[in-house]
């Protein structure tokens, strides 16, 4: 017998009286309130099924209630709950050398975080130590995190509303975003090379000895998948060898094999510096990111004290998770199986733009993708520009009420719609889900111009 029962306005009214919404507007919310959840779906209290197309923030990788987890964490709560970062635990050694054994290049060493954000704070503070420099370059349409220095080194406009609070000393530069070319290229690898050729002026421009790091995503999430050609993201690491300047992967969303490998710079043959990883690492089970360095940022801290500190690094539970999360991702081959996956959404989402005028582009790799909608095919008017705001949100709002509606839960944002569903879906599943994107794009279709 429950001692005290919660009906459902109760739980809202004190969730909408007591805590605050991230990025949202506070008057007028109508969170759901979810109860249960396995697999690819979750059900909220009504009891309605909603599919879970993005993995709720692209972290869900291996779907939810997995028993194998709570197991290992529970065990791990009985055993030693928690240590301060000086002293170690068994699930700290193995969850760090499983990283090596994975990572790309020579990264050997990690610290451990909190979340995505923390670990590109010290990801930037890292790099400027060690290289004595103080600029970062980064790209316009990205997003690193929500603190200070992660929310400047992002060129997501959620900044500009804190924009005097800003980390200094970023420098921002146009995406090879080549379905929205800057420089209006004809061709995917002109794009690429004026992007390239743009970044090196830049360099110039700032002092590439001013310059600590370069930081970009591992492949673009948030910002609408925006892919990088082939090429671009090795020119941009030779770049910064020719300069000593450090290169940053931030792996926090195309980590953990959601872009088929398991980090989206394996994608294009990079070895980073330093890499920064959260959500997949415990695939949303419990809070947890990472910092990986390179040898040779690792050793120069053998002799002098490394200047990072969080009173939860390295904690024992999260940490657990993360062991029993890898090994999920490892017996069920879940890396492979989104790059397969990634091959079968392509297959189908072509054959959706036949249908739906309103898709103008589809952008995927492995597990990760973006339908882009637009008003109109030839002259890409997009259903909601960039920033878009409420009233300009219409068409878009409707289409997410309708995928709601429909049950399916994915991130929609201005014009991109994700299709990121958990490594875990079946071809079934994806089928599904897909079939109720086609219908709800029947409404974007009709504001077609
Ligand atoms: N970096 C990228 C690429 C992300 O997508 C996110 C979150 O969406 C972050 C960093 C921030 O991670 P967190 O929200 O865990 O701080």
């Amino acid at each position: 017998e429950p001692v005290l029962t919660f009906e459902r306005e109760e739980i809202v009214a004190n969730n909408l009286k007591h805590t605050l919404f991230s990025w949202q507007k506070q008057a007028g919310l109508k969170p759901l309130v979810i109860d249960k959840a396995e697999g690819v779906y979750i059900w909220d209290m009504n009891g309605k099924r909603y599919l879970d197309f993005s993995s709720q923030l692209v972290n869900m990788n291996i779907g939810h209630g997995r028993p194998e987890i709570a197991e290992a964490v529970y065990k791990q709560m009985q055993e030693v709950s928690y240590v301060y970062p000086g002293m170690v635990t068994k699930v700290r050694g193995e969850l760090a050398k499983k990283l090596a054994e994975v990572a790309p290049g020579n990264l050997t060493k990690t610290f451990f975080t909190l979340g995505g954000a923390d670990a590109i704070e010290n990801a930037i503070k890292l790099a400027r130590l060690h290289t004595g420099r103080h600029k970062i370059v980064a790209l316009y349409q990205s997003y690193h995190g929500s603190t200070n220095g992660a929310l400047a080194a992002g060129g997501d406009p959620r900044k500009l509303q804190v924009d005097s609070q800003q980390m200094p000393n970023v420098v921002h530069v146009e995406n090879p975003y080549f379905y929205r070319c800057p420089w209006h290229s004809e061709t995917e690898e002109k794009c690429r090379d004026h992007a390239l050729e743009h970044l090196e002026r830049v360099v110039g421009y700032e002092g590439p000895g001013n310059i600590a790091a370069v930081i970009m995503e591992g492949e673009s999430g948030t910002s609408g998948c925006i892919k990088y050609p082939k090429g671009y993201l090795k020119k941009v690491k030779q770049l910064c060898e020719k300069h000593g300047i450090l290169f940053i992967a931030d792996e926090v969303m195309s980590g953990f094999g959601r872009t088929g490998k398991w980090f989206g710079v394996q994608n294009h043959d990079v070895e980073p510096d330093l890499l920064c990883f959260a959500k997949g690492a415990t695939a949303g089970y419990l809070p947890l990111g990472g910092l990986m360095v390179s040898d040779e940022i690792a050793k120069a801290f053998d002799d002098k004290p490394l200047p990072l500190g969080l009173t939860y690094s390295a904690h024992p539970v999260t940490c657990a998770a993360g062991v029993a999360v890898m090994e999920v991702y490892e017996k069920e081959n879940l890396v492979a199986r989104a790059a397969e996956l990634g091959n079968y959404i392509e297959v189908k989402v072509a054959e959706l733009m036949q249908k739906h005028q309103s898709i103008g582009d589809f952008r995927n790799t492995g597990l990760l993708g973006c339908l882009e909608l637009v008003k109109n095919r030839e002259t890409k008017e997009p259903m909601a520009p960039w920033n878009a705001n409420a009233s300009e949100m219409s068409v878009m709002n409707q289409v997410q009420a309708k995928l709601y509606e429909l049950g399916m839960y994915t991130m929609v944002r201005w014009n991109f719609v994700f299709i990121a569903p958990p490594l875990t879906v079946t071809e079934a599943q994806i089928d599904e889900g897909l079939a109720i994107i086609s219908e709800a794009l029947k409404i974007a279709d009709t504001a077609c111009k």
